[in-house]
């Protein structure tokens, strides 16, 4: 029998166009699923069942009538908690937007929708997204799905314990400095950052916009690539949207692994890596090799100061993009308040978490008069380095393989208390947004205690057929 809730989305769509389900069949098993596992778990701030519902059956009706559906009728999918849905909430993990509903779709949902998905729910995140462990949601924190005392990760921890623990099929999140892929790693999922200005950020509250990317996650490469497809090209809204089109689905069956050029960055293997994420991501780089693949080290000079520089430019867009949440326009607003100063101070100082007000403040300062060619310039220069290092990089290999993470899933609580030990989580995907090009994590076995692991693959603006390419005939191979 079918079981749908393990299903992938090629799977579950051509289950229901065979009509051995009905989409309203398939959101039944994923909820029930959803009843039984996510109390605990805690993967969703909010369950859109009427939204999805009515889609289902919208759907049903169609297929009865023959009519055409979308390539995506009737998949359900988890939609990360700063994604605009028309009507729906959207918290951001936030008190400050407890209770806002969102005017309008993002454009990700438009053509979601377009394609026939049923949005399932909206999943829950770090507080605006800064986080790596999906414990500072105002919602509280979520849990691993493989164990239930461990992180998930984040900032998407929510999007990717949906996918872990067969909530649905696939999920979106966003990437500002590891949170897709951070995430997709430490719960044993597919988890893709696109070029920045693959996909459209219209609809995405902004942490930092020049970073920020929204992505999928998925069970297989084909069906990260499939929604990939769905998302991605040009939109007038987004300005930074590039004007490309991409169809890689159909292209990943071309790639030749004889001849590939692989390259290893030496500093993302040395001090601080867990021996056996190291052990298990070497392991499958031989396996390419003896498969054809040709390996390169690479020295990649400013990979250091990735962290330093993210830790000063993310923070100083956030503290802008944020100060829009002063208690007059959207969600909530302190009360008691006697004047207009003391409705944005005590709104935010009530609205906000922590961690969201130590950005703001790294933020603001770095900003100021007098400190921003010190902070904020300095940290664009470096950028720039970074970026020039992956260049460089490309000129001589076509994919770069790390590790996505130096350690698999820590315990709730470990790192709370300690920001800097919880900002090195992302200390192998944060170069990555700066310099604005694409990476995958894929699931590639598990530690002595059965944790997953991720390994990330790197390459060349707009080249994501390249990644999933490989991707796929790894998925084939092994
Ligand atoms: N963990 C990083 C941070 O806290 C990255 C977050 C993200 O990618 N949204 O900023």
């Amino acid at each position: 029998m079918f079981k749908v809730s393990k299903a992938t989305v090629l799977e579950i769509t051509q289950a229901i166009k065979n009509r051995e389900v009905t989409a309203e069949g398939v959101l039944d098993g994923f909820y029930e699923n959803i009843a039984l596992k996510d109390k605990e778990i805690n993967a969703f701030i909010a369950i859109t069942k009427d939204l999805a519902y009515q889609k289902a059956k919208e759907i049903d009706l169609k297929i009865t009538n023959g009519e055409k559906v979308g390539k995506l009728a009737g998949v359900p999918i988890a939609i990360k908690d700063n994604i605009n849905i028309l009507d729906e909430r959207m918290t951001c993990g936030s008190k400050i937007l407890a209770d806002f509903k969102s005017p309008y779709n993002a454009t990700v949902i438009e053509r979601l929708a377009a394609e026939d998905a049923i949005f399932i729910g909206k999943t829950n995140m770090d507080e605006f997204a800064m986080g790596s462990s999906c414990e500072t949601s105002y919602f509280g924190p979520t849990k691993n799905p493989v164990n239930l005392e461990y992180i998930p990760g984040g900032s998407s921890g929510g999007s990717a314990a949906a996918v872990a623990a067969d909530f649905a099929p696939v999920a979106l999140g966003s990437d500002t400095g590891g949170s897709i892929r951070q995430p997709a790693a430490l719960c044993g999922v597919y988890g893709l950052k696109p070029t920045y200005g693959a996909v459209s950020r219209y609809g995405l509250t902004a942490f930092a916009s020049s970073l920020d990317q929204i992505g999928p996650f998925a069970k297989s490469a084909a069906d990260t690539a499939f929604i990939f497809d769905i998302i991605s090209g040009h939109d007038i809204k987004d300005s930074t949207s590039a004007e490309l089109d991409f169809n890689i689905s159909s292209e990943l069956e071309n790639f030749n692994i004889k001849g590939l050029k692989i390259g290893l960055p030496t500093k993302f293997f040395g001090e601080g890596l867990n021996r056996e994420v190291k052990n298990t991501v070497l392991a499958k780089i031989e396996e390419l090799k003896n498969k054809g693949a040709e390996i390169k080290e690479l020295e990649m000079p400013h990979a250091d100061y990735a962290i330093a520089a993210y830790y000063i430019l993310a923070p100083s867009e956030a503290s802008s993009n944020l100060s829009r949440f002063d208690g007059v326009k959207y969600g909530f607003r302190a009360e008691n308040i006697k004047n207009l100063m003391e409705e944005y101070t005590k709104t935010r100082a009530e609205g906000f978490g922590d961690e969201v007000k130590r950005r703001i403040m790294i933020g603001t300062y770095a900003l100021s008069s007098g400190y921003y060619d010190a902070y904020y310039l300095k940290a664009q220069k470096m950028r720039t380095l970074i970026k020039e290092d992956y260049d460089k990089a490309f000129e001589a290999v076509d994919v770069i393989i790390t590790p996505t993470t130096p350690d698999t899933a820590f315990k709730l609580g470990e790192k709370t208390g300690a920001p800097l030990a919880m900002y090195l989580s992302d200390i192998y995907t944060i170069s990555i947004n700066l310099a604005g090009i694409p990476a995958l994590s894929m699931p590639i076995g598990n530690d002595s205690k059965n944790l997953p692991i991720g390994m990330q693959i790197i390459a060349p603006h707009f080249q994501e057929s390249r990644i999933l390419g490989l991707a796929s005939f790894m998925e084939r191979m092994l």
